[in-house]
């Protein structure tokens, strides 16, 4: 039996002596967004077909069976629902290419003499990020941090060695255990920390000095919007002024740090996904087996359902926090800055928070008295500001990309 359908128009043979609607599940088609028509008469889906039958299955809803590319009409193949638009392949790679320009130039975040450092984790968000910093003619390099996970590090390293080893980009390796002396999953058993806070501690630091000792002008990771968003709600929950206020797209370089920028911010997490696919980069799909039950899971699958339900909530959240709410917010923003006396790096207190959680875990005595009735300092032992270990700061570190902001970033949010 031949069967005509429209948008694209094309003919199919199926089998006929069946009803219609047993050859539209066959086709794959929703009786209700369809006309089926026989020698120019309507059937109803309980009509029998013989095979002699020719039909035509005519779509009903505009735009419903096939969106059009919102640039050029072709056929579309990703839907933007917050933009209101569907696009097709290489408009969409287009699409993906203008926001991040917009985000470089909202921020003035780097120009094409500047060395940039992208730290790619094997996932979709930050190797689509070298991918387009590459397409856009930016020197960008890539740093990969071995953070001792199993085989879900060892599978991230190959990835990210593959997709550099394509593209003929340059590919900084640093492995926490070599240089440091203890890998994740060891500094979670030992540390007083939650194992996603020392992770992310030993990343912001391990990615600082590699941009320093390299000579990088700045270091860009692959945060999107999903990711700001929920970390805003959590913060915002628990009001963490100081985190709040630093939580920026952008923030500059200062004495012994440098400038730090996430260029996917105004993009979801499925149109990263969906261009790391469509680009077709091997990314790393499965999730870093240690974030189970992470508290910030909770925060996006919560953005998620607002989204839903009011497709738009979780940019307007974030993108007019940066436009309204930041700047209510950036007196909280106080951090003074010297270097840890054992690596230099700056930090509020006398050692920086990295050496102190390395010297935990390695059981290591941090430096000697200073004198008066000051004892040799141990790491994990509170001390100063930013170290009180209440159970909610414990819960806004491990929430917080932020985490120890005034360590890691110091100055103001802008
Ligand atoms: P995450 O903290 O895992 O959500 O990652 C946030 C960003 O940090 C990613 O988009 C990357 O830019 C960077 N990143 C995470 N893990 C690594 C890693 N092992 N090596 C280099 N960069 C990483
Ligand atoms: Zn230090």
């Amino acid at each position: 039996m031949k069967v005509r359908l429209r948008n694209p128009d094309r003919e199919v043979e199926v089998a006929g002596g069946r009803r219609v609607r047993e050859v539209l599940g066959e086709l794959g088609i929703d009786p209700d967004t369809v006309l089926v028509i026989r020698d120019r008469e309507l059937v109803t889906r309980e009509e029998r077909l013989s095979d002699e039958d020719e039909i035509e299955i005519r779509p009903v809803i505009s735009g419903g069976a096939r969106m059009r590319c919102r640039r050029c009409k072709a056929p579309a193949v990703v839907e933007v629902r917050r933009h209101n638009a569907a696009f097709c392949r290489g408009c969409f790679v287009r699409h993906v290419h203008e926001q991040v320009k917009r985000a470089i130039a909202a921020y003035d975040m780097f120009g094409p003499e500047d060395r940039v450092l992208v730290a790619v984790s094997g996932g979709k968000d930050s190797l689509a990020l070298w991918d387009v910093l590459l397409g856009l003619g930016y020197l960008a390099d890539g740093l990969y941090l071995g953070l001792g996970i199993g085989g879900y590090s060892e599978r991230s390293r190959e990835v990210v060695r593959a997709f550099a080893r394509d593209r003929g980009a340059t590919l900084l390796e640093v492995d926490l255990a070599q240089e440091y002396g203890f890998d994740v999953p060891t500094a979670g058993r030992k540390g007083s920390r939650s194992t996603c806070a020392v992770c992310g501690l030993s990343k912001r630091y391990v990615f600082n000095r590699a941009a320093r000792d390299h000579g990088y002008d700045v270091i860009a990771t692959g945060h999107n919007l999903d990711d700001e968003a929920a970390t805003l709600l959590g913060n915002t929950l628990r009001w963490q002024t100081e985190y709040i206020a630093r939580q920026f797209p952008a923030l500059p370089a200062e004495e012994g740090l440098a400038r730090k920028v996430k260029p996917l911010y105004r993009l979801s997490e499925l149109e990263t996904a969906a261009y790391a696919f469509l680009r077709g980069i091997d990314y790393v799909v499965e999730e870093c087996p240690l974030v189970a039950g992470n508290t910030q899971l909770r925060y996006k699958e919560a953005m998620n359902r607002l989204e839903a339900a009011s497709p738009g909530t979780k940019s307007q959240f974030f993108l007019s926090y940066l436009e309204r709410g930041a700047p209510l917010f950036s007196a909280e923003d106080t951090a003074e800055l010297h270097p840890c006396e054992r690596c230099g790096q700056p930090t509020t207190a006398r050692f920086c928070a990295f050496c102190r959680a390395r010297a935990q875990i390695l059981g290591e005595r941090l430096g000697e008295p200073r004198g008066g009735d000051e004892q040799g300092e141990r790491l994990g032992e509170p001390r100063g500001g930013d170290e009180r270990t209440s159970p909610d700061r414990e819960l806004a570190r491990s929430l917080s990309e932020e985490v120890l902001p005034a360590e890691i970033y110091g100055g103001p949010a802008r």
